[in-house]
């Protein structure tokens, strides 16, 4: 990995505004297709034809984040995680 000093700094600008997104994802090992996550977050999970969550590879948009972290939470196999990133690290 490369330290790029325009990313730290973009990051941890002071504000801490617009720049750490944050996405879902599935362990697909750990996911018994459940769907509590899908019924909890229609907007922004899917389920495939298997019941398995369909997530979408972009930021968790803000007035979702609520109800992605009860999505982690009621996860019953704990399959579901939000990470956090940089736009340019993702
Ligand atoms: S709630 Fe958890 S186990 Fe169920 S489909 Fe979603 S990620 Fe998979």
């Amino acid at each position: 990995m490369f330290w790029r000093p325009q990313t730290v700094a973009a990051s941890y600008s002071g504000s801490g505004v617009g720049t750490v997104s944050e996405r879902l994802r599935v362990n697909p090992i750990a996911c018994t297709a459940h769907g509590m996550c899908a019924e909890l977050l229609p907007e922004f999970i899917a389920l495939d034809p298997w019941g398995y969550p369909i997530v979408p590879d972009e930021p968790v948009p803000d007035d979702l984040r609520g109800l992605a972290a009860r999505a982690v939470a009621v996860c019953p196999a704990l399959a579901l995680m939000i990470t956090k990133g940089t736009a340019e690290g993702r």
